[in-house]
């Protein structure tokens, strides 16, 4: 444990001396952040994830070729896309792409850059409304708007030490960073950038249209479907006893904006 600690320490020390790391205001939440990678980098990091992905599941036959299912996620998150340039201005210029992945595992993401996932098993055994497909996304698109994605793919590379370390400072093979962007996917989030997302997913959400009361049910469903074994969505979005209290505070602030949206 000390030595991982130590490793990481320079490795901070390094990137500071070489100007790669540093704390930024995150100027959606207003939140400092420790970045050791650059926006640039943990966008092009993860399309080269994304792609691999999304290639594997075709070679396996796990890309879902569900016309009517991928019509609905579609239209769901094209109506988030909408809103979320309002919220992050340069994510107009983002090459968006939302993969459905025929798999039992109850998941979803959104990597930097707008490459999103999410998995058959979530929608069908949560029997997911439209509004409560529209909150995880939202959710999940809040974390890459917030630059969470970033932070995860830091803590990665200071895990991973030396090899990428050395990759990032002596030129820019972004290839090395792709298993980066896998391991940070891995990553559970922290509290505070959970509490971010919850906040601005649901506020996405509601601008696109979607009703803010499904926050709460979906976190329901979800808290009720984690009673046999933690589902692989939780394990990277850790579920405060407060979440729901929180989100549920929330929603009558949201009714505006629903409203106005609907
Ligand atoms: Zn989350």
């Amino acid at each position: 444990m000390q030595g991982a600690t130590m490793k990481i320490r320079l490795l901070l020390t390094v990137l500071l001396a070489a100007g790669l790391a540093a704390c930024q205001t995150n100027p959606v939440s207003g939140r400092t952040q420790l970045v050791l990678v650059s926006e640039e980098q943990a966008q092009a990091s993860s399309a080269q994830a994304y792609a691999q992905t999304v290639n594997e599941a075709q070679q396996k036959g796990k890309l879902s070729t569900d016309a009517a299912l991928n019509a609905r996620v579609k239209r769901i998150t094209d109506r988030l896309i909408a809103q979320a340039g309002n919220m992050y201005a340069p994510s107009r210029n983002w090459k968006w792409s939302v993969a459905v992945i025929d798999e039992p595992t109850l998941n979803a993401w959104c990597m930097p850059g707008g490459k999103m996932a999410i998995y058959t098993g979530i929608i069908s055994k949560l029997a997911l409304t439209d509004d409560e497909i529209a909150q995880i996304m939202g959710h999940e698109i809040s974390h890459a708007l917030l630059g969470h994605g970033r932070e995860r793919m830091s803590r990665a590379m200071a895990m991973q030490g030396g090899v990428t370390l050395g990759s990032i400072i002596v030129g820019r093979d972004l290839s090395i960073l792709a298993p980066v962007a896998d391991v940070a996917l891995t990553l559970p989030n922290s509290r505070d950038s959970e509490s971010e997302a919850d906040r601005y997913g649901i506020e996405l959400a509601a601008r696109a249209g979607y009703d803010p009361h499904a926050a709460v049910r979906l976190w329901e469903k979800m808290s009720a479907a984690s009673g046999n074994g933690p589902p692989q969505f939780l394990s990277t979005h850790p579920a405060p006893d407060n979440r729901i209290q929180a989100l549920n505070a929330l929603v009558p602030k949201m009714m505006p904006l629903y409203e106005k949206a609907r």
